[in-house]
């Protein structure tokens, strides 16, 4: 099957579970091929994570299509990403808000995925090497915050650097399986919510897990 097919096959395979039609139609335009290493190149449509190098992967599309739905992303607005990983996730958020800002921890990781998104031609993200507070304080405040990567628990820092009414998504649990939750911050007490079960590598830094 050629790559257009497989595309098609997933976007319809996403559209029984995913009814965001803006995140269904910018899955089917931003061209997770290359977002891959060249030996994934004919796998980039398969419902499935894969590896970027450096212990890494690139999220499956369905958990890519289902966190950024949770997102309940308008247009106007900041987002921060915690994971670049490949600049596949950015991309897709990019296309759905006005601003993002992505932290990556692996410094070639970083630089490979600003080169494709550069390539593309990306002109509303921002990517950083992580630093040792978790996040991206300085943009704050984030409408929303996606996390990329598992957390052992919701971190502080990261609440802080939503407003008020924004969105936190982020897998917790252990270190080989979490809780994919969607933490709306509110100010008097934040309205926690379960998106289901999920796998994702180990988030780290300080106050999460170590590396
Ligand atoms: N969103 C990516 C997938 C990322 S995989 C994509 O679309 O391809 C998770 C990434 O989180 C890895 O690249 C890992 O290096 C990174 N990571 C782990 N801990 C981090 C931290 N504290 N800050 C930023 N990135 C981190």
């Amino acid at each position: 099957m050629g790559l257009e097919a497989a595309r098609a096959r997933l976007i319809d395979c996403l559209s029984q579970e995913i009814s965001d039609k803006r995140v269904l139609s910018t899955m089917a335009r931003v061209p997770r091929e290359l977002f891959v290493p060249p030996d994934s190149y004919y796998s980039a449509y398969e419902d499935m994570p894969l590896s970027i190098g450096f212990g890494q992967t690139i999220s499956q599309p369905f958990i890519v299509a289902l966190m950024t739905q949770a997102l309940e992303l308008k247009g106007d607005e900041r987002v921060l990403e915690l994971g670049t990983g490949s600049g596949y996730q950015a991309a897709i958020l990019a296309e759905l808000a006005k601003w993002v800002v992505s932290v990556e921890r692996v410094p070639q990781l970083a630089e490979s995925a600003r080169q494709v998104l550069e390539k593309l031609g990306y002109a509303n993200i921002e990517i950083h090497v992580a630093e040792k507070t978790l996040g991206w304080p300085a943009g704050a405040p984030y409408d929303a915050i996606i996390v990329t990567a598992g957390a052992p628990r919701i971190p502080n820092a990261l609440l802080e650097q939503l407003s008020f009414g924004g969105r936190l998504v982020i897998p917790v649990g252990s270190r080989w399986e979490q809780d994919l939750l969607r933490v709306t911050r509110r100010k008097k007490r934040n309205f926690i919510e379960s998106l289901g079960g999920c796998r994702f590598v180990p988030l780290i830094g300080e106050g999460v897990w170590e590396g």
